[in-house]
């Protein structure tokens, strides 16, 4: 039987990821210093830990994993990343984990390891454009990302590859662009735009105005989950090609048509009111001529049906913690 470690299994990704390994026969350990919020792990073996900690890496490294999915960051939507008050935990989090994690696979000479980047990684003038924003995997250098958060996803690219070039590793590194889907954050501050337009649409009525962050022009695509996990399995079992390589959607939509998209899914007709917020950049898209080139594939599934499958996940939450409330209330 394979195995596989999925290191932020108690996350958004990795703990679809799970599904997926398990779907597929494999022995999984999954790690996180939290459970999952939404779901019950399908992992195998689930650890509680903190994987900044190097004794914890090397415990839960105790064996030669075929796969290693290293999913674990400090993250959040723009409303945290963005902010500058989380920069240097951002950074030190991060990159400790990831020094860590690499180290201890090294050691326990272990070769396949999936590295998660992100588009955040380039650079902001490429991206000052909503209708034509470039997001090749060569534009990346001169670098100037707009957030440490991308920073520090530039050097552990760049980590992950020197130990393929200096170790005879196998590190695939991937560049996420906005992905969604249910079982993500969907309150409290580092919920992303889908999940978060999702819930304020499905908290309004009919004829209510809802709050976009900017004039709503900004531009990006949306990456469902089932799609994200496609790719990354699929990068991770590739012979040779190590990326790194978009894992995104290249249907661009601005915030304002996104609002539009889900608002018709919900059968409401809905105002926008416009305020002040992190933003990001401008523009971002995925450009996805080099993963069809490498891998003979891309993702291809319409935005609107990655929303409805949201849209419905989200209500349904509102709707348990509504009862939820009612039965607190009931029992005071
Ligand atoms: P997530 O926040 O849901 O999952 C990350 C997990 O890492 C969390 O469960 C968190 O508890 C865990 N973690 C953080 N610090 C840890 C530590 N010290 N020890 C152990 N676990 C720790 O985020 P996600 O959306 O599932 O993202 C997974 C990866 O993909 C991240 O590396 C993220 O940067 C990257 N990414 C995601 C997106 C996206 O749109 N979701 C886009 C680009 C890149």
């Amino acid at each position: 039987m394979k195995s596989a470690l999925v290191c932020g299994a108690g996350g958004f990704i990795g703990g679809h990821l799970v599904k997926r390994l398990k779907r597929e026969g494999y022995w999984v350990r999954g790690v996180d210093v939290k459970f999952h919020e939404h779901a019950e792990t399908q992992a195998d073996d689930f650890v509680l830990g903190d994987l900044r900690d190097q004794t914890i890496c090397r415990d839960v490294i105790d064996q030669r994993f075929d796969e290693v999915y290293q999913l674990a960051a400090d993250m959040g939507g723009a409303g945290y990343i963005f902010t500058g008050e989380h920069d240097a935990e951002i950074m030190h989090n991060s990159a400790t984990i990831n020094l860590n994690i690499l180290e201890a696979c090294r050691k326990r000479n272990i070769r396949n390891i999936f590295y998660s980047s992100s588009a955040c990684m380039y650079p902001e003038h490429n991206q000052l454009d909503p209708s034509n924003p470039n997001c090749e995997e060569s534009s990346a250098y001169p670098a100037a990302p707009d957030s440490e958060y991308g920073w520090e996803k530039l050097f552990s690219e760049r980590l992950y590859l020197s130990y393929n070039r200096n170790y005879g590793m196998r590190c695939r590194v991937a560049r996420y662009h906005n992905i969604f889907g249910p079982e993500g954050t969907w309150q409290g501050g580092k919920e992303k735009a889908p999940a978060a337009i999702c819930r304020k649409v499905a908290q309004a009525n009919s004829g209510d105005a809802i709050e976009i962050w900017g004039d709503g022009e900004q531009t990006r695509s949306f990456l469902y989950i089932d799609e994200c996990i496609e790719g990354t399995v699929r990068l991770l079992r590739h012979p040779s090609f190590e990326g790194p390589v978009n894992i995104g959607s290249d249907e661009m939509v601005s915030i304002n048509q996104l609002v539009d998209i889900i608002a018709d899914i919900s059968g409401k007709s809905l105002d926008k009111n416009h305020i002040d917020g992190p933003l990001g950049v401008r523009g971002r898209n995925s450009d996805n001529r080099l993963i069809k080139e490498k891998l003979g594939w891309a993702p291809n599934l319409p935005l609107q049906n990655g929303l409805k499958e949201t849209y419905s996940w989200i209500s349904a939450q509102l709707q348990r913690n509504s009862i939820e409330q009612v039965q607190k209330l009931e029992l005071a």
